[in-house]
This record gives C-alpha cells, structure tokens and sequence, in this order.
C-alpha cells in the first residue's frame, strides 16, 4: 500500500524480493539520486513469438540506492510524478537507456528501445522537443524507438497529449498502447492516436488458460489490432504455456519472465548469446 503526503515520506511495503522492511523515500532523496544516475535503466527482451528473435527492448527504471539496495518503479514513479521529478526522471534514464543502444549498434547489435511515457509528460511540448534532441545526439534512428502510454493515462481529455503524441509519430517514433484492457478508453478515442503497438495487459494472458471468455477478449482485441495495423504485444508470459496459447492466437511479439526478466544494459548481450538470438 503506498500512503504519499505531498513533501513527506513515500512509504511503502518491501519490494518483492527485497525482504528488507518498508523503504521510505523523500522527494529532496529522489531528486539527488536522479542528478547522481542513481536511476538507471533495466531492460526486458521483446521477443517474435513465431522465431524467437529478440526484436527490441522495453526500459524499465531501477534506482539503485546505496543502501537499500534496487528499488523498484512502484515506490517511486508515483513520488516522481506528484513532485514534478518526472520529466527529469525520465529525460534522465532516456538518456542513458539511448546512450546503451547506440553502443549495442555500434556492435551491431539492432533493438528497438521503448520508454514508458508518464502522461504528465504529455502536456507540453518540452518533452517531444528533448526527446528528438537525444535521438539526434546518439543518432538513433526515430523508427528503432516506442513510447509506451499507458491505456488509463489516456482515459481523460485527450486535448494537448493528442498533439504531443502526434508529433513524437511524425518524427518516425512509435507509439504503444500500454496495458491495453485495463483502462476505458473507447475505440474512438484510441483511434484518434495514431498508435503503432497494442500491448495486452498481462491480467488477460494471466488467465487465459482457464477462462474461455478471456481467451475470446484476447482474440477479438488481437484480430481488432492487426486489421488496425497495429504491433500486437503481451505482457507476462510466464510459461511455455502462455507463448503458445498467445502465439496461437495470432500475438506478434511477447514479453516476460518465461523470457526473460528485465536486466541491466551489461548483461543482455551476454544473454542474447545465450539464447542463441
Ligand atoms: P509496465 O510498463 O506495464 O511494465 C511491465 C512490468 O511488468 C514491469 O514491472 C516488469 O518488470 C513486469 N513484468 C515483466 N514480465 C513479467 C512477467 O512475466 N510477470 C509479471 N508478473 N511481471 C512482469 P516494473 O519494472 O516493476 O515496472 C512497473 C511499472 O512502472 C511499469 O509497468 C511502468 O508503468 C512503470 N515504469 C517503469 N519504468 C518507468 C519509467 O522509466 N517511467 C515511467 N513513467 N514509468 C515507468
Ligand atoms: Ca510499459
Ligand atoms: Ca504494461
Ligand atoms: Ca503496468
């Protein structure tokens, strides 16, 4: 359970895995660890679920804190986004996340890279304008990069985050529909974005294997995306299981811990020769 005051202590249960007492973070904390690269990112392989190949990866954000050790997203983020730290969070962790690729390029190694996008983000043009400015200094081309929003984030007024999205589209970014069956957005309002992914919330691939009517919403929103054009994504495969169900049903690309969990820039190419992708 996360309690925030404004300005007071984020607290919150340990992190899964973390086993040490409930963590608390200030804001004046976060924003030193985010000027020291504390906060760095961890990536997860985005895998073809027909050849296996690794075809980009998602970043997620990890602060690793000298003392409490990796604390996960979920014990931050919402601090970052109420004390207006987000931009910089996400300015920050884009860069080194942009900064990695391009090494991985230069070793000929070519991913896509995926930044969740806070929608907070989205209400002015300062975010599109410093985000082109990163692709421009690590010349990654617009194409190799997603932008991940969040279903929920757009349920609100589409207003000025329709043009922002817009303009991250025009520059060759793709955009991604994140989490997709958990918020309200009508098929209207999300066809008014010009969205190039469709990721299905993993609450629906969770469950797929027991319940019929589950598997019925999985493919009517997986058939709805292809018509649409969409990159189909789902999250959470967990299982051998999971892969050939979602493969069945026509998903492209999978993600998860049957895959492999996320992990830091370091490591992945190690594992790529690993798994012989
Ligand atoms: P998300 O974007 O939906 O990311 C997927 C989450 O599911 C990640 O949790 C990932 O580690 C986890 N996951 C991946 N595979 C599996 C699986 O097979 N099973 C299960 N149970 N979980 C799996 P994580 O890294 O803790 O991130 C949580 C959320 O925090 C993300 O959800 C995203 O909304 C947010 N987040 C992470 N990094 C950033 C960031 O840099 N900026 C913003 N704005 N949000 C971020
Ligand atoms: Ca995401
Ligand atoms: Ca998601
Ligand atoms: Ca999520």
């Amino acid at each position: 359970v996360l309690r925030h005051r404004s300005g007071g202590p984020l607290l919150s249960q340990a992190a899964p895995g973390g086993r040490k007492g409930a963590v608390v973070v200030t804001s004046e904390e976060l924003a030193s660890a985010i000027a020291a690269r504390q906060l760095i990112p961890y990536y997860q392989p985005k895998v073809d679920l027909n050849t296996g190949l690794v075809k980009g990866v998602e970043v997620l954000a990890r602060w690793l804190h000298p003392e409490k050790g990796v604390i996960p997203p979920s014990q931050f983020i919402p601090l970052a986004e109420s004390e207006g730290l987000i931009h910089g969070l996400t300015v920050e962790v884009a860069d080194q996340a942009f900064a990695q690729v391009a090494r991985w390029r230069q070793h000929g190694l070519s991913l896509s890279v995926a930044v969740n996008l806070s929608p907070l983000l989205l209400d002015s043009p300062d975010f599109v304008v410093e985000a082109a400015e990163l692709l421009c200094r690590y010349r990654i081309p617009a194409e190799q990069v997603v932008w991940e929003i969040t279903e929920s984030s757009l349920a609100a007024d589409l207003g000025t985050a329709l043009g922002n999205l817009a303009r991250l589209r025009l520059k060759g970014c793709g955009l991604s529909i994140d989490d997709y069956g958990t918020g309200f957005s009508s098929m209207q309002q999300l066809s008014r974005v010009p969205f190039t992914e469709l990721k299905i919330d993993h609450s629906f691939v969770r469950g797929a294997h027991r319940r019929e009517h589950l598997r019925v919403i999985l493919q009517s929103a997986l058939d709805m995306a292809s018509k649409m054009r969409l990159v189909t994504v789902a999250e959470g495969i967990e299982t051998a299981e999971d892969w050939t169900l979602l493969q069945g049903l026509g998903c492209v690309l999978g993600q998860g811990y049957f895959i492999a969990r996320p992990m830091p820039g370091g490591v992945l190419p190690a594992w790529l020769k690993e798994e012989g992708a």
